[in-house]
C-alpha cells in the first residue's frame, strides 16, 4: 500500500465531491448523477441502492476510474482520479481497487489460479510470488483444490469467489462489488458476502458495494439511497 494512503487515516480515503454525470443517447442527454457527494473512512463497508436506473453502477465506475463525471472530482487516497493520466490511472486500478461484478467477468481460457494471477502479472510480480500470492488467495477464498481448474468447471458461486481472489491480487485498500450476488442463489449470496465481511474485519479492506436486496445489506455499516441520481438517504451521515 502506498505511503500517502496510510499516512491520511482522518481522511476520508474515498471523496466524491459534487459529481454529475450526463449521457448523450441520440439528441437527448440522460442525467445519470446529479450531484452526489460522499465521503467514505478507511475500513468502512458502504452499501448502495436505490432503483434500476438510479445510478448506482455509475457512481461505482466514476469512483473506479472506469468513466469520467461531467462534473466534479474524486479523490482516492488523496489523488484526483480524474485527471490522472492512462498509465497512473490503470495503476491505481491495479492496486489500490479491487472490481468484483455480478457476472464475475472471468477469463474463459485461464484456470483460476491464472484468472487470479492476471493483476499481478500487469504490475510485473515474479512468476514465484505470482503462484505463492494466488495460492494463498484461492485458499482464503475456499477455492485451493479448484486453482487448476477453468471458469466452465465452476459453479457460479466458485466463479465469483475466484473473482474476489482476483480483484483482491495486489492487496488493494479498497473492494468495489456491483450486484456481485445478482446472479447466486441466496444461501451462495450469502457466503460469497461473508468472505468480503471476513475481509473487512481481517484486513481492514474499504468496501462499496451494490445490492437490490436487503439481505445483503446487512453486511454494510452504512446504507446510501441512491434515487434519481441524487443521494436520497445515508444512514452514516453524521449530524
Ligand atoms: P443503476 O446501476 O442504478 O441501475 P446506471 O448507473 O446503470 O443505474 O444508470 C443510470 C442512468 O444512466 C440510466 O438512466 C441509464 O440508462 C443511463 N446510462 C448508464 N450508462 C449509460 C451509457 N453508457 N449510455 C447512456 N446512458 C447510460
Ligand atoms: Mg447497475
Amino acid at each position: 500500500m502506498a505511503e500517502h494512503m496510510q499516512a491520511s487515516e482522518n481522511v476520508p480515503l474515498i471523496q466524491v465531491d459534487n459529481v454529475h454525470k450526463s449521457f448523450l443517447m441520440g439528441k437527448e442527454a440522460v442525467q445519470a448523477l446529479r450531484g452526489v457527494s460522499l465521503d467514505v473512512m478507511h475500513g468502512e463497508v458502504v452499501c448502495l441502492m436505490g432503483p434500476s436506473g438510479s445510478g448506482k453502477t455509475t457512481l461505482l465506475n466514476i469512483i473506479g476510474g472506469l468513466e469520467e463525471p461531467s462534473r466534479g472530482h474524486v479523490l482516492v487516497g488523496g489523488e484526483n482520479v480524474v485527471s490522472l493520466s492512462e498509465d497512473r490511472l490503470s495503476e491505481l486500478r491495479l492496486t489500490k481497487m479491487g472490481f468484483v461484478f455480478q457476472n464475475y467477468n472471468l477469463l474463459a481460457n485461464f484456470t483460476a489460479r491464472e484468472n487470479v494471477e492476471v493483476p499481478m502479472a500487469l504490475v510485473g510480480v515474479s512468476r514465484r510470488e505470482r503462484h505463492r500470492r494466488s495460492e494463498r488467495l484461492l485458499e482464503s477464498v475456499g477455492l485451493a483444490d479448484r486453482a487448476k481448474h477453468y471458469p466452465s468447471e465452476l459453479s457460479g458461486g466458485q466463479q465469483q469467489r475466484v473473482a474476489i481472489a482476483r480483484a483482491l491480487a495486489n492487496d488493494p485498500p479498497i473492494l468495489i462489488g456491483d450486484e456481485i450476488t445478482g446472479e447466486l442463489d441466496s444461501n451462495t449470496g450469502f457466503e460469497v458476502m461473508e468472505i468480503v465481511a471476513r475481509l473487512n474485519q481481517e484486513q481492514g479492506t474499504t468496501v462499496v458495494y451494490v445490492t437490490h436486496d436487503p439481505r445483503m445489506a446487512k453486511f454494510a455499516g452504512r446504507v446510501i439511497q441512491l434515487r434519481d441520481g441524487l443521494i436520497s438517504e445515508d444512514n452514516g451521515l453524521r449530524a
